[in-house]
């Protein structure tokens, strides 16, 4: 990967942007796409995560920064939530703008089409690498994402699955989204795949294995890896404790470590 600042006015301030997209929602999209973005930090960049997840942003929850009010530049541009003490992590997700948790986005096309927009033009972000977390499917938001993204410096798009034909069927629908709207594949991350038992260390795959590894095979897209069911992930989710504080101790980060030398 190699880092060069774009001055087109979509995403200003961003060197390279990933996109990670998923057919199927509970996939493990936004949990990759917090792995991806620590990993890339701890390598010593200045990371972004834009959640454009409009009806079901999660990563605010999931970095522990809910609830918390998004500033404005004199300019007029949203400043992203800093996560980190360093200030090598930063978000923006439709979360922030929300009443109340709780609050549902039930919004039709021109107006999900309008806030993309805005938040993939009105933020002043100083990164090197933006991730950019998309809900499940090919829907408005892909469509106005790719056409607002054309000038940008967009690296690709990594796809995420689990293991099972019913989520690969959908990834492969991804595939072709990403081959008629010319965004290049990164490649195939299988999500949740493998157990091992912290006991009798046997792995079980629970949702069976190899999936991912397949469709990539015959789709000729590289296979990123597989990352492993880890409780402690779906705890820290379930309790809304900062993922920063459990990346340096899970083996997930050990393959996250080996995905993003592939990218
Ligand atoms: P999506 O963004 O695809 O809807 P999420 O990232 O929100 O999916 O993940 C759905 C649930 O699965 C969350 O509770 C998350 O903590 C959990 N999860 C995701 N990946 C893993 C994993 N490798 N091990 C354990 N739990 C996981």
């Amino acid at each position: 990967m190699s880092v060069a600042a774009s001055s087109d006015p979509i995403l200003q301030g961003v060197g390279n942007t990933l996109l990670i997209l998923s057919g199927k929602g509970g996939v493990g999209k936004s949990t990759a796409t917090v792995q991806l973005a620590l990993t890339i930090r701890s390598m010593g960049h200045r990371v972004g995560i834009l959640d454009i997840d409009l009806c079901g942003p999660s990563i605010p929850r999931m970095l522990g920064v809910e609830g918390r009010d998004v500033l404005t530049t004199p300019e007029g541009n949203w400043v992203p939530v800093c996560v980190d003490e360093e200030k090598r992590l930063s978000i923006l997700s439709i979360a922030f703008f929300l009443d109340s948790k709780d609050d549902a986005v039930i919004w039709r096309g021109p107006k999900k089409n309008s806030m993309i927009k805005q938040l993939l033009t009105s933020v002043d972000w100083g990164v090197d690498y933006l991730i950019i977390d998309t809900p499940p499917g090919t829907s408005d938001e892909h469509i106005s994402t790719m056409e607002n993204l054309r000038s940008a410096n967009v690296l690709g798009a990594v796809l995420v699955t689990t293991p099972q034909m019913m989520a690969i069927d959908d990834v492969t629908r991804e595939l072709t989204f990403c081959k008629r709207t010319g965004i290049a594949v990164l490649g195939i991350i299988e999500n949740m795949s493998g157990f091992v038992c912290p006991n009798c260390s046997d792995c079980s795959n629970i949702l069976a294995s190899g999936g991912g590894e397949q469709l990539a095979i015959t789709s000729g897209v590289q296979f990123l890896g597989r990352i492993p069911i880890d409780p402690r992930l779906t705890q820290c989710t379930e309790l809304g404790q900062n993922y920063l504080e459990l990346f340096a101790n899970s083996p997930v980060s050990a393959v996250y470590k080996e995905v993003v030398c592939k990218l």
